[in-house]
């Protein structure tokens, strides 16, 4: 890159450049009973132009090589879920995007305004998660160095135009990039984002006088840059996925940014489109909804709100008892199909299916099966309400503790297995290859939605809504949107169990899980059982984790957990109870709906009338 001063203006030219061509892909997306059809541009990645000249010259390898780069820019999603991990390809993925689309919004403005000085006012640019930080600098580049703008007066523009969504408060999973990495791959997006910092930093020292605040603000630190902090210094607007995340954030992840520009943060609770996983997924619920509260609620989900009426209605509360068993059945078939395994469709469906991570505890799910298990095998004639646990997650290629826990849940799945018996009353299944296709015949069978993720990890969940939604108990911690899942609900249609985020904040220091080991019989049991062997494979390395690090509390959780199992079977074992939390369940869905939350997005963030 060589900078030089022509007259007045600051002139950038790169040298030795690749140029990759970037070709729109565009999907139409049909609103339901609506005139809009709405456009998702999609790009891919490709070489200009096959280099004949460096072929003639006899340089195949070189020549093929440039295709072979420009096209992979487009080729892999980074499988990560909550880790960001500091890839030189996946920043140029990042870059080749964000450089792509903000082209193409410059572009349509520029043809129908013939100036940028109004983009703020015609055009909203909305950052999600930070993966798409790298448009920020873009906007930037094209304002100054190919339109002239003045810094102040592209920064006016830009700082109106884009707003941010956290997505994580996950210390891992907030991206840093290197710096010199950016500056070797973007030289110029990396000055640019060295000026908007420098210029940062004084104006928050002019004001505050107070260098560890400044350093602790800045957006380059340690020869990174934070890309979240760029983020909510850039924006008009940042804002969290569920009420308890939205406070984190202010409390916690940007407590000095809140501290400085209170007014820029706010809160939209994620919703879902919960047609897909009504209306699209669960034909005999749908039946029912529409004869009992008409279809209003298939364009307005707050008219779900209509069934809390049916609430004592015995014919009603049959009938969604009569629905659930179909669709467990349907389910069943399913699984018989796949896996020759026969699912007992009298026993409680109890679902636990996201992403593999620590954070989300399937190895809190999985110890209180083996600790069931330990249980039943010194008495197997106890009085037990039969429970078939469904798990679903990948985990990413990488990390490998998430593959011991997949492995483990397997591993109990075939152990339990082999004892017939046992097998009545307890049973585990794991479905592979957890996608939205398998989501869509799983939701519907579901009985209890296990959202048990440490209080302050999960930002919002939303597996946790489509559960719901088809009429599944949550049995939650209260984080992310089970906290307003609960506040829909009340404490009689939800199984809450576990430390909140001020309890796990007060425990974090002393925390000893060792100590809960030491003395507590069944959990020492139950990770005793991991080193021994399950179906003769040995889990060291989960059980020295819960046993030392236990980073998310697991065994602080157990007891806590397991009673609330105990409970859930216990309120199951009453069917018209069961059946009246699942009607409330359904009928407090409405208000995590995506129309919902985009309708906020609109009206608070984008400034948008209806
Ligand atoms: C909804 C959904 C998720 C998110 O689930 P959480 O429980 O909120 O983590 C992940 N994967 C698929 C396929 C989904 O449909």
């Amino acid at each position: 890159m060589k900078e030089y001063w022509d007259n007045q203006y600051h002139c950038v030219s790169h040298e030795d450049y690749t140029t990759v061509m970037a070709v729109p892909y565009d999907m139409y997306v049909s609103g339901y009973d609506s005139e809009a059809v709405s456009c998702l541009r999609l790009w891919k990645a490709e070489c200009p132009s096959f280099d004949m000249n460096m072929f003639n010259k006899g340089d195949y390898q070189k020549a093929l090589g440039q295709n072979i780069i420009s096209q992979a820019i487009t080729k892999v999603l980074y499988p990560n879920d909550n880790h960001a991990e500091g890839k030189s390809l996946r920043l140029r993925q990042q870059y080749f995007l964000c450089a792509a689309s903000i082209g193409d919004i410059v572009d349509r403005h520029m043809r129908v305004y013939g100036t940028l000085d109004n983009l703020h006012e015609k055009v909203a640019i909305h950052i999600n998660d930070t993966h798409p930080t790298l448009a920020i600098p873009e906007l930037m580049r094209i304002l100054l160095d190919d339109c002239g703008y003045s810094w102040d007066k592209a920064w006016h523009v830009v700082k109106n135009t884009f707003a941010y969504t956290n997505h994580t408060v996950m210390p891992e999973a907030l991206e840093k990039w290197d710096c010199n990495l950016l500056k070797s791959v973007t030289p110029r997006i990396f000055s640019i984002i060295v000026e908007i910092n420098e210029r940062y930093c004084r104006d928050l020292w002019q004001r505050y006088e107070d260098e560890a605040k400044v350093s602790s603000m800045s957006i380059i630190a340690n020869n990174q840059c934070k890309m979240a902090t760029l983020c909510v210094h850039a924006s008009h607007s940042v804002n969290g996925v569920a009420k308890i995340h939205s406070e984190i954030i202010k409390k916690e992840t940007f407590a000095n940014e809140y501290t400085d520009t209170p007014t820029k943060f706010k809160n939209v609770t994620n919703g879902i489109a919960y047609r897909r996983w009504l209306y699209q997924s669960n034909e005999g619920l749908t039946g029912l909804l529409r004869e009992k509260i008409g279809d209003g609620f298939l364009k307005d989900a707050s008219e779900l709100s209509k069934l809390a009426v049916f609430k004592n209605d015995d014919e009603v509360l049959t009938r969604l008892a009569d629905i659930k068993k179909q669709n467990k059945k349907t389910f069943a078939k399913y699984v018989k199909n796949e896996y020759g395994v026969v699912l007992n469709t009298d026993s409680i469906f109890d679902v636990q299916v996201k992403r593999l991570h620590e954070y989300k505890r399937q190895q809190l799910n999985a110890l209180n099966i083996i600790a069931d298990y330990n249980y039943l095998k010194e008495n197997p004639n106890a009085d037990f309400t039969p429970k078939t646990y469904i798990f679903a997650a990948k985990a990413a290629p990488g990390y490998y503790m998430a593959k011991q826990i997949i492995k483990l849940i397997w591993n109990i799945s075939q152990e339990l297995s082999k004892n017939k018996k046992l097998s009545e009353k307890l049973r585990v299944i794991f479905l592979e290859d957890y996608c939205v296709s398998l989501s869509e015949i799983l939701m519907p069978a579901a009985e209890i939605s296990e959202q048990i993720s440490l209080a302050g990890t999960e930002a919002s969940g939303t597996g946790n809504m489509k559960l719901m939604i088809n009429g599944a108990i949550t049995l939650g911690t209260m984080d992310g949107a089970n906290v307003e899942i609960h506040e829909a609900v009340g404490d009689d249609n939800i199984i809450i169990f576990g430390m909140n985020v001020d309890e796990v904040n007060a425990r974090k220091s002393s925390y000893n899980p060792s100590e809960i080991y030491n003395t507590n019989e069944v959990i020492k049991k139950a990770v005793d059982t991991l080193q021994y062997g399950i179906n003769g494979q040995v889990f060291n390395e989960i059980a020295t984790m819960l046993k030392t690090s236990d980073s998310y509390m697991t065994l602080g959780d157990f007891d806590s957990y397991r009673k609330a199992q105990a409970f859930a079977s216990e309120c199951y074992r009453d069917q018209r109870k069961w059946q009246q939390m699942s009607l409330m369940n359904i009928a407090g869905a409405g208000i995590f709906s995506a129309d919902r939350a985009v309708n906020e997005y609109a009206r608070d963030i984008w400034g948008l009338n209806k």
